[in-house]
């Protein structure tokens, strides 16, 4: 049976979301992005509000709402700020959830209550200059001394790098391409951890993404995280999960084009009427918000599946596809809606679509995303 009803207590938490997004992010979202400022005082709000543990069961303080009413609060976050909304995804999907998934009770015990806080943020570590899309080709090793692991290599594009205090990083420990990746919990103070290069980038800009520099940092084996050799599985399990947290960060975005484009429509007027009243226009807007659900759809559907822990590869591949294609079209119309205005940092469309286009790239680009929903056809 399907149930498009939502509950009580996720339209509340959409709600709260979306008063956040209003009132603590969309004003200061264009200076934080002139400014390259990480917006540590509105993730510690979002914080107290407890989007910080989404996904993290009760008895290790989080709220344990699951994936679809993580989706929805990400959805309401980036139509505000797109870099808080990266900044709450990649904690929770790419942190969080896999170490209530993967880990001991000792490593669930010694960071969840710290990540639900919001004390301690979480960052996920797979990328390298050789291993992108290919993340199997990565070259950073691990060496086995006594009771330790020593980690040696620079991880690449790393989101919340500098400001992060926990990360889950993806070595090599083994020769074997896939089941030679093992996943450690690495904290920012151990020895021989350092943070490099700040990315300058296009979009989120006050989101900062940096090198990682792993100088013989010696992690206890306590912290591997899963088996030794499945960190491969670990690492594309997670991603599923952050796709959805991507695809929503699209769906955010989105509505924040569409909603500009409504306001400004019936706003601006030429030839002696509000430029909506043009069907060229109203069409744009019609296909933004029919795209919009259309993506919103699918991407509820897949978190629905993963919440019922079913396997969602393909659907979370299709919703990420969708979305971000969608983002990227939506910022491309709400550009042209405004007209001159819309290229200028005036108005806002113009940052959404320089944060859109960061969708059709991380946690998978669009082809990648093709070729996971084909491979799940085809075989
Ligand atoms: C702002 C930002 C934040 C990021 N945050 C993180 C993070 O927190 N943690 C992390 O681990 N990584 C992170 N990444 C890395 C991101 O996931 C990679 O950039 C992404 O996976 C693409 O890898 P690449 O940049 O090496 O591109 P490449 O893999 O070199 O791809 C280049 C192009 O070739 C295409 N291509 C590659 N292989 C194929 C194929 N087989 N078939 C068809 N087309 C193909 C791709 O689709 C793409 O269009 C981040 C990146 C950015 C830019």
């Amino acid at each position: 049976m399907v149930d498009f009803t939502l509950s009580e207590e996720q339209q509340l938490i959409r709600d709260t979301a979306r008063e956040f997004a209003d009132k603590e992010l969309a004003p200061n979202a264009g200076r934080w992005d002139k400014e390259l400022h990480f917006p540590r005082e509105a993730i510690e709000k979002a914080a107290e509000l407890g989007f910080m543990g989404v996904t993290i069961p009760e008895e290790y303080g989080g709220s344990q709402l699951g994936n679809v009413t993580l989706c929805m609060l990400l959805e309401e976050i980036n139509r505000g700020c797109a870099s808080t909304g990266v900044t709450v995804s990649v904690h929770n999907s790419l942190f969080c959830s896999p170490i209530v998934k993967h880990g001991t009770e000792d490593q669930k015990k010694r960071y969840l209550p710290k990540m639900a806080t919001g004390e301690w943020l979480g960052g996920y570590c797979l990328s390298e200059a050789g291993a992108g899309s290919d993340a199997a080709g990565l070259r950073c090793a691990a060496r086995k001394d006594g009771d330790d692991w020593i980690l040696e290599g620079t991880k690449l594009w790393i989101t919340t790098g500098s400001e992060a205090d926990v990360f889950i990083i993806f070595v090599r420990t083994g020769e074997d391409r896939v089941g030679g990746i093992s996943a450690f919990i690495v904290e920012k103070t151990m020895k021989g951890f350092g943070v490099g290069k700040k990315e300058e980038k296009l979009g989120i800009r006050a989101s900062p993404t940096t090198e990682i520099l792993l100088d013989n940092v010696r992690v206890p084996a306590a912290n591997m995280l899963g088996a030794e050799g499945g960190g491969f599985k670990l690492a594309l399990d997670t991603l599923d999960g952050g796709r959805l947290g991507i695809a929503s960060q699209s769906l955010g975005i989105g509505r924040a084009c569409l909603e500009a484009s409504i306001q400004y429509a019936n706003e601006r007027e030429q030839f002696g009427r509000p430029i909506g009243r043009f069907q060229a226009i109203q069409w744009k807007i019609a296909d933004m918000a029919t795209h919009l659900d259309a993506a919103r759809f699918l991407t509820w559907r897949a978190a629905d599946l993963r919440d019922r822990k079913l396997p969602c590869t393909m659907e979370a591949a299709q919703a990420k596809l969708m979305a971000s294609l969608t983002a990227n079209n939506a910022a491309r119309e709400a550009v042209q809606i405004h007209g001159g205005a819309g290229y200028t940092r005036e108005f806002p469309v113009e940052r959404y679509m320089r944060d859109a286009r960061i969708t059709e790239i991380y946690e998978g680009a669009t082809d990648i995303q093709r070729l996971v929903i084909a491979r799940n056809l085809l075989g």
